[in-house]
């Protein structure tokens, strides 16, 4: 007689079992039909499931009852489609033999074998999803049966399949006494996989699917076994919601800034130097320059002190900080002295030794340092500060060093070296909000003049129920309501996340949403209690008495790889005449005006723009199509009558049309004015919109 509450608080009692499904239907024809699953106490479930106990039932359908979709449904439909397309490409490479497929936050893949070398290729997707389409108009249920594990075994030792006997062992380790199989329609007549479910209720259900790309992955991901064949795919509810992630997926893939930076030469990963480990080219630390010399100067006007520190600092240093032993598997490798090493190996310590003594400190070494606190640290500490010193505010554009897997480092985005637009505040108590605020202000005025005016804040406030955290709970109050009031005060939205806290203080959050409405989580302010008790730092207080400071750590754009990864994107590569590598490019139509190029360019040069003329043999439409493939702002295109009349054509990048003449001196003085204002593409006051803004 199970006692069946629905979300509403409302409970339905039935005389016998009842599937899910039956409850949808008694609850309305509407919520029968749009039923993908059900959560039973919390758990997602088949619809079909059988309800045979009191419990908790939440029919899942695509959309929420608060509004978008729901995550889970969607994660569901894609595995669903796994199963469609596995089976489609069963029809087609009968050898196939099936590992894995999961649903992923962009779609699914299902990891295949093809003992027989004969691998699916893009040119057979769409004789897969033809197949696929055949499945999804049969309609056909996905149904569930268990067998005890013991058989379920047996099953599948018969059928020879090791990868899905070995995923099934792994089920038996994790205490599974059964094992299910989801029968696309009716099991021992349709097609069937071994699976934990749960699926939507039939192939009809699947909506709109694409058979996306290949790649080559190894069983367990470990490369000396077996070589495997990932199948990507995608499935969404409806063709318009696929047909928009089709057109989201195509201007990424524009945008993407591994491809652009490689395009563009902005920067180069070198598998002679190390993955995750970024070289600069030119044109990229022009970029980088432009953009440090920016926040260095909006950091001056704050009152910060520039500061230098080495790349690596002594063991004890981090065993200080905390660093280290702990997150040692975020980081490199400790570095041994020379004698040091001659010492231990006469001494026959084994690596493994060497390791555990380093971690129990009785042998010193050298890190590459995974953060630059403790060194501004000891800056701080190597005078006596007084209350009237603070703050004390130390900025450095500090690289550090991160132990990342090397299967998620790519781009810029995951490195094992960036460097932090990093500072640290030691500041009064009474100072924390003032000084939160003031970091913000300043990531607000590097925001607006890179145009990135979609970005929100995250509070990070302590867990209520819990009590790992160090420093005075007043305190705790104080600052947590100095990082709210600062956070209010941009005016952009922002959530706060109870929990979300260090142990050691609250912080401040990061994410810019960028055009495509991709979101980047960059840096972070964050107050600290714990570091300056670590390192026992203290200021002498108008009572003459010692007081302790409180840390700010801020880094507010994260590393400068990240952040200019983000900048390409957003930019699509098109960065503003500012920080372009070439600001622009003198195209002289013929030999005749090749001198009045030069005399333009060298005038432009001369004002610190960044300007190249192109004496290539090509003709002016060669030279502006290779001008504009590198997305440099402006062309000045001259001939023998600009050079009578001492005028320039201007061509601005993005506009088809010449935009018109102008007299030489405005020409290099707008330009001028338009880099040192560090003004937006085609923004008030640029030499474009002089044009627009001329009569007639
Ligand atoms: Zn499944
Ligand atoms: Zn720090």
């Amino acid at each position: 007689m199970p006692r069946i509450t629905l979300p509403d608080g409302s409970v339905k009692s039935y005389d016998a079992p009842v599937t899910a499904a039956q409850v949808a239907a008694d609850i309305g024809a509407g919520l029968a039909k749009a039923a993908l699953g059900a959560k039973v106490d919390g758990v997602l479930t088949d619809l079909a499931t059988t309800l045979d106990r009191d419990c908790a039932l939440a029919i899942v359908t695509m959309k929420r009852r608060e509004g978008g979709i729901d995550p889970e449904a969607l994660s569901m439909l894609r595995h669903s489609t796994a199963h469609i397309m596995a089976e489609a490409i069963q029809r087609l490479f009968p050898q196939v033999r099936l590992v894995y497929g999961p649903a992923l936050d962009t779609g699914f893949y299902y990891d295949m074998a093809f003992p027989d070398g004969k691998v699916p290729s893009t040119d057979d997707f769409a004789r897969i999803e033809a197949e696929m389409a055949k499945i999804v108009a049969e309609d056909r249920r996905f149904t569930r049966y268990d067998l005890p594990l013991m058989e379920g075994m047996t099953k599948l030792r018969s059928e020879g399949s090791k990868y899905k006997l070995d995923n099934a062992e792994r089920a038996a380790e994790a205490g599974s006494t059964t094992l299910s199989w989801y029968a696309t329609g009716t099991p021992g007549k349709d097609w069937e996989d071994l699976c934990r479910g749960p699926h939507v209720p039939s192939t009809g259900r699947v909506g709109a699917f694409k058979v996306m790309s290949l790649a080559s992955s190894y069983w367990k991901g470990d490369e000396t076994s077996d070589r495997l064949t990932r199948v990507y795919g995608t499935a969404f509810a409806s063709k318009a919601e696929l047909d928009a992630h089709m057109v989201q997926l195509e201007e990424a893939r524009k945008r993407d800034h591994r491809v652009l930076g490689k395009q563009l030469r902005l920067f180069h990963i070198d598998d002679m130097v190390g993955q995750g480990l970024i070289l600069w080219t030119p044109k990229g630390s022009i970029i980088r320059n432009e953009l440090q010399n920016f926040i260095g100067a909006e950091l001056r006007k704050q009152g910060y002190q520039q500061v230098y520190t080495p790349h690596i600092g002594k063991l004890g240093l981090y065993r200080t900080s905390g660093h280290f032993p702990y997150y040692r598997e975020s980081q490199y490798p400790p570095i041994v002295e020379h004698d040091e090493m001659a010492r231990l190996a006469a001494e026959g310590c084994s690596c493994a030794d060497l390791s555990n003594r380093m971690a129990k400190g009785e042998v010193d070494g050298y890190m590459l340092k995974p953060m630059n606190c403790p060194h501004h640290i000891r800056i701080f500490a190597s005078a006596p500060h007084s209350y009237r010193d603070l703050p004390v505010r130390l900025a450095e554009f500090g690289t550090v060093y991160r132990w990342e897997q090397s299967g998620e480092i790519g781009g810029m985005t995951r490195v094992r070296g960036f460097t932090q637009d990093d500072a640290h505040l030691f500041v009064r108590e009474d100072q924390v909000a003032q000084e939160v605020l003031g970091c913000l202000s300043l990531v607000k005025i590097i925001f607006a003049t890179l145009g990135m005016n979609e970005y929100r804040v995250r509070v990070g406030l302590r867990d209520p129920d819990s009590a790992k955290y160090v420093g005075d709970p007043a305190n705790w109050d104080k600052a947590e309501q100095a990082c709210r009031d600062a956070a209010r005060s941009l005016g952009v939205p922002f959530s706060e996340d109870p929990g979300e806290a260090a142990f050691y203080g609250p912080k401040i959050d990061f994410v810019v949403k960028d055009v495509i409405g991709r979101s980047w989580q960059l840096g972070t302010v964050q107050v600290d209690y714990n570091l300056p008790i670590r390192f026992d730092l203290s200021y002498a207080g108008a009572d003459n008495q010692a007081h302790r400071p409180v840390m700010i750590h801020r880094a507010p754009f994260g590393s400068m790889e990240r952040f200019i990864g983000c900048l390409i994107e957003h930019f699509a590569g098109a960065f503003p005449l500012w920080l372009s590598p070439e600001q622009v490019r003198v195209l002289p139509i013929s030999e005749k005006s090749a001198a009045y190029a030069d005399e333009l360019c060298a005038a432009l040069k001369a004002r610190g723009i960044r300007a190249e003329a192109d004496h290539s043999n090509e003709r002016v439409q060669a030279k502006i199509k290779v001008a504009a493939e590198e997305k440099i702002p402006y062309m000045a295109v001259v001939g023998p009558r600009d050079a009578e009349s001492r005028a320039v054509s201007v061509r601005a990048r993005g506009v088809e049309a010449n935009l018109g003449e102008m007299p030489f001196d405005s020409f290099v003085d707008g330009v001028v004015r338009e880099a040192e204002g560090r003004l937006l593409s085609g923004a008030p006051g640029t030499v474009q919109a002089s044009f627009a803004a001329r009569p007639g």
